[in-house]
């Protein structure tokens, strides 16, 4: 099957060309502006693909519920163009084929599952840290939806006693996302996260941050694997932070050799790299049958 695949994000979208083994035939992406610029340059690409479905991973709040008037809708997004735009009627009045909708981030989960650091695994948690702190979960072989989606950035956490940061969350100030998102890391120290060296202090503070809401995941969930992803994690150094903070948090309570003594290979970068969400959009394609 060759399968339509849109990772929608809030900075940029990526569209792609992916068979059933997860090979990327093509693939291009370009600068989310209004829905309809954007949403043209989607609709072109996919022009004379031969495409049988069209997988979309879409940033959020996103209404997945449906029996609700406004299934398909961006909800709350602080991006106003956005704002309650129903993404998938518009696709669907282009695209006479099936059309899998979910978050991004459950896409990358599920994706990671079939084809990268997941794989074989039936539970799982994917984090990206970037623009927000977004996050998807496999339970049980199973995306989790529920009341809406999950919130994995918006958890709340305890502020570390020398971090006079007040967080930058427009609902919650210093949730997950509001302390520990790149945009956070950049007011917080006045420059590009990338430019703040290895040592700076700015990143045990990070870790500090992203290990609390990771276990609160673990605890919450019980993943076996959790994979994290986003701009902020290109720097590789912060793993060993953050491994060594979530033993640190975790005290051997969860005695499970995984966590006690294969970390590095529990909490990992995504495997898929930067085609996680592309990916994980045709995944879930394939997950859902047609
Ligand atoms: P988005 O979340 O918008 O999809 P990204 O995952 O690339 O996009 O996240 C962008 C955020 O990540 C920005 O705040 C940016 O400063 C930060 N970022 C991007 N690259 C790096 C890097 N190499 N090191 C640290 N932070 C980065
Ligand atoms: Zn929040």
């Amino acid at each position: 099957m060759i399968i339509g695949a849109i990772e929608a994000g809030g900075t940029k979208f990526i569209c792609g060309i992916i068979d059933s083994n997860g090979n990327i035939l093509e693939k291009i992406n370009f600068p989310t502006e209004t829905p309809e610029i954007t949403l043209t340059k989607v609709i072109n690409f996919f022009q004379n693909k031969n495409i049988s479905a069209i997988g979309l991973g879409c940033f959020g709040p996103i209404d997945l519920n449906p029996s609700s008037e406004n299934y398909g809708c961006i909800t709350t997004t602080p991006k106003l163009s956005w704002r309650n735009f129903n993404i998938l009627n518009y696709l669907k009045k282009y695209f006479q084929i099936p059309i899998i909708f979910d978050t991004d981030v459950n896409g990358a989960a599920l994706g990671e599952s079939l084809w990268g650091a997941g794989k074989n695994l039936k539970n799982c948690v994917y984090l990206t840290i970037g623009t927000g702190i977004g996050g998807g979960a496999l339970v049980e072989g199973n995306l989790v939806h529920g009341l809406l989606h999950p919130e994995m950035g918006h958890m709340f956490i305890k502020v570390h006693p020398e971090d006079n940061f007040e967080g930058i969350c427009p609902y919650h100030k210093n949730c997950l996302e509001g302390l520990a998102s790149g945009p956070a890391i950049e007011k917080r120290w006045n420059t590009k996260a990338y430019n703040l060296p290895a040592d700076h202090k700015a990143w045990e503070l990070e870790a500090y941050y992203l290990a609390q809401g990771i276990v609160n995941l673990i605890l919450c969930l019980s993943p076996e694997k959790i994979i994290l992803g986003g701009g902020v994690m290109k720097q590789e150094h912060l793993f060993p932070l953050i491994r060594k903070e979530v033993t640190k948090i975790l005290n051997n309570y969860v005695s499970t050799k995984t966590i006690l003594e294969n970390i590095d290979d529990y909490i990992v970068y995504p495997q898929l790299k930067d085609n996680a969400g592309l990916l994980g959009a045709a995944a879930l394609v394939l997950k859902n049958p047609l």
